[in-house]
């Protein structure tokens, strides 16, 4: 039921069409826009991160395969001492530590490439620092969550109903607090500084009847040349953020980046990411409750009251993770999409939005054609080509000399 309602809310709020069905449809073409030498540079660079980030998903999936189809989890956390609840937690902390001992070095596989392409301002001890900080962050919440699994599950026998109601809560909560908890970790956020540049933000958020007291600029230079804007939390924390990257470059360009991501907070993508997200977490504890029932014998775990279900449990939420993404990343595309919409309704401008979004791609090595599985599993945004293609779509439907 909890798995109908999320498909549900997802394919009613998720905008399948981002122009009307009379629009003129135009054939991303990546040869168009770019150089034969920028394609060349785009592919190279995708061939030379593709091997690290493939091996670190293959692996990932293999130790959730081990951990969800052999007793090998039940074995290693069986060796732990303590407490129930603390033999939890260093459990999370083992299977975490185990997990990034073998992605670690992936990691610095691609970090080098990044670097070899220009794309890195980092050095080991800032990588590393930030590296820590994340997954610190996700052990965090994740031993939370397994301490609460487990505690219920020693008290009630259906334990995944307070567990659905929590899992619920905790999503909601961690995208509300997430901008002022978590991502002042990895980054220093300013407000834009008085000047043309933000008073004609403002005023161009007021044009659109978004209410933004603020543009935040994150010093996102120490890490990355790559160019980005972003917006996060909702109610009291929604804020739009720009890297500071992105304001080196022409004015009309930035003004339509936020033009974007005032579209994201105009149609409320944040809040309606969060309550999907949340209505997911629910669901998939409720599969998650199924799942153990069925691999329960493989694993040598009888009980989620178990300490060592941990094993079984991480694994299952590993796979689902993995396997949710390519969902995920689908409706993500549309919600972005409308987003590009908003930003050529809001500043009418296609020729601008095109010389961006080439901007973006050139700095950022964007590739350009991604292949179907490629696609399916990362991108959580059109191909440039695709979003160059839409807003000459645009262009055309509203009679606007398209670029
Ligand atoms: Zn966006």
């Amino acid at each position: 039921m909890l798995g109908l309602a999320t498909v549900a809310v997802v394919a009613v709020t998720t905008p399948w069409r981002a122009l009307p069905p009379s629009a003129p449809h135009v054939v991303p073409d990546p040869a168009r826009d770019f150089t034969p030498a920028e394609i060349a540079r785009a592919a190279a660079f995708d061939a030379a991160t593709t091997a690290p980030v493939y091996l670190s998903l293959g692996l990932t999936l293999l130790f959730a395969g081990l951990l969800v189809l052999t007793p090998f989890g039940a074995r290693l956390l069986g060796r732990l001492r303590g407490p129930w609840w603390m033999r939890v937690v260093l459990g999370v902390l083992l299977l975490t530590a185990l997990v990034e001992a073998v992605r670690w070095p992936l990691g610095m596989w691609a970090e080098s490439e990044l670097r070899a392409y220009g794309l890195s301002t980092q050095d080991w001890a800032a990588w590393s620092a930030d590296r820590i900080k994340g997954i610190g962050v996700d052990a965090a919440v994740l031993a939370l969550a397994m301490v609460v699994v487990v505690g219920l599950a020693r008290k009630v026998r259906r334990w995944w109903i307070p567990a659905a109601v929590g899992a619920f809560a905790l999503t909601v909560a961690l995208s509300f607090v997430y901008p002022v908890v978590v991502e002042p970790l990895f980054n220093d956020f300013r407000p834009m500084p008085q000047g043309a540049l933000r008073t004609s933000l403002l005023e161009m958020a007021a044009r659109d009847g978004v209410p933004v007291e603020d543009v935040l600029v994150a010093d996102a230079s120490r890490r990355t040349t790559a160019l980005n804007a972003y917006v996060s939390g909702f109610g009291a924390t929604r804020r739009i953020v720009v890297y500071d990257t992105l304001l080196r470059g022409p004015v009309p360009q930035v003004e339509l980046v936020v033009a974007h991501e005032l579209g994201h907070a105009k149609n409320g993508d944040v809040l309606d990411g969060t309550l999907v997200g949340a209505l997911g977490a629910a669901a998939g504890t409720a599969l998650l409750y199924l799942a153990f029932q069925l691999v329960r014998r493989r694993t040598g775990v009888a009980s989620a009251a178990d300490p060592r279900a941990v094993a079984v449990l991480v694994g299952l939420m590993s796979l689902a993770t993995v396997l949710s993404g390519p969902a995920l990343n689908l409706v993500s595309r549309h919600v972005e999409a409308r987003a590009d919409v908003h930003a050529l309704d809001l500043t009418k401008d296609p020729a601008t939005f095109v010389a961006m979004q080439k901007r973006l791609a050139i700095t950022n090595i964007s590739d350009l054609s991604p292949d179907a599985v490629e696609y399916a599993l990362f991108a959580s945004h059109p191909s440039t080509p695709e979003r160059i293609a839409l807003a000459r779509a645009w262009a055309r439907l509203n009679g606007v000399p398209a670029p």
